[in-house]
């Protein structure tokens, strides 16, 4: 099935200085409850007609609707192709985009998304929100109004060019967030790297931090491509067995490790053991902390010097969502485990610290 397209009807004499796609994937922005008062994705023409504010805007507003929009929770590696497949094809023809998409895994889009872009210029801002457009009561409806105006605010050029997230009052680079919370209006957090902007009577941009490094090349796209992938919670009481049997999973390519604090695992024989064993099978092991506040210090503690030794690399400030997503666009750009070790320890698109 093909991808619905909605043009916001504007009047005759309006005469719109910048162009937004907006692509709507599903997501409880746009959903709506069944007849058991569950809510399930459905179509997003309406828009125009849930928000007639949006005529008023100075920006030409066009709406790509998935053909089947989804819960978040149900996206996958062919969904990120999609989403890139249609800025791809759009790119040269709008100022901005602004991706709308479930919260639950926000994050993760966004973080890919972030990497499959290669030489982004333009913005791309993912939003969403915690009850649908039609609620009275909605975050809705400020969340898309605020990323339409930073999807095509310039001075001189794009304000922002990269993949942010904005949600309630706040945007963020997208591949630095996380969602945190799942009742309450602020449901994403940065701990790691500063707002972007702050949305109040003005939007303040931070101009300092929305710099990112970005390679030289012209806009392209990277597919993703499925690799296989474990992410490993450390916990008090992880079972040996448990442990090796992941490490032993037919074809397994690399493992985000979860560790504690600043990087720190327990230092039993048979754990290294069994990361070293699967190091011998070019098993890539990537640290990354279960704080999301501060970095990875391998060798800081003895409870990490001995990764540091048996060549685990260090996501310093990474998120989870960031280093999976990572790990899946290096398995799609690189063949080499040489080349997919160096680009993990440095940042790509401003994803980790230095
Ligand atoms: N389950 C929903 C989703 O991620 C939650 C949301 O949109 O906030 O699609």
């Amino acid at each position: 099935m093909t991808d619905r397209i909605v043009k916001v009807p504007v009047s005759a004499t309006d005469h719109k200085s910048r162009a937004v796609l907006i692509i709507y994937t599903g997501g409880t922005m746009g959903m709506s409850y069944d007849q058991y008062g569950t809510l399930v994705p459905y179509n997003f023409e309406g828009i125009a007609n849930e928000m007639p504010e949006l005529k008023s805007m100075d920006v030409d507003l066009t709406v790509v609707s998935f053909s089947d929009p989804i819960d978040s929770s149900n996206v996958t590696i062919e969904h990120w192709n999609h989403l890139a497949e249609i800025i791809e094809n759009n790119y040269h023809r709008y100022q901005g985009f602004v991706v709308l998409h479930g919260t639950d895994t926000l994050a993760y889009s966004a973080s890919a998304l972030s990497f499959m872009l290669e030489g982004l210029q333009k913005p791309v801002i993912f939003t969403g929100s915690q009850l649908p457009i039609g609620a009275v009561r909605s975050d809705a409806r400020q969340n898309l109004v605020a990323a339409i105006e930073i999807a095509s605010a310039r001075e001189n050029q794009p304000v922002a060019k990269e993949v942010c997230v904005y949600f309630d009052y706040f945007l963020y680079r997208g591949n630095r967030c996380k969602k945190v919370e799942s009742v309450h209006f602020d449901a994403f957090e940065s701990e790691n790297h500063p707002p972007l902007a702050r949305v109040g009577i003005n939007i303040e941009y931070n101009h300092a931090a929305l710099q990112v490094t970005q390679s030289a090349e012209t806009f392209k796209v990277c597919r993703m491509k499925s690799a296989c992938i474990a992410l490993i919670k450390l916990f008090p009481g992880l079972n040996q067995d448990y442990f090796e049997h992941i490490l032993n999973t037919p074809g397994l390519q690399a493992v985000v490790l979860e560790t504690y604090g600043s990087g720190n695992a327990p230092t039993d024989h048979w754990f290294s053991q069994a990361i070293n064993t699967a190091m011998e099978k070019e098993i890539i092991f990537y640290n990354v902390s279960q704080c999301s506040g501060g970095r990875v210090i391998q060798g800081r503690y003895v409870t990490s010097r001995h990764l540091q030794e048996s060549g685990v690399i260090s996501g310093l400030d990474i998120t989870t969502e960031a280093a999976i997503t990572k790990m899946l666009f290096l398995f799609s750009k690189y063949r080499n485990n040489r080349q997919i070790s160096t680009a993990l320890a440095t940042p790509l698109r401003g994803e980790m610290g230095h």
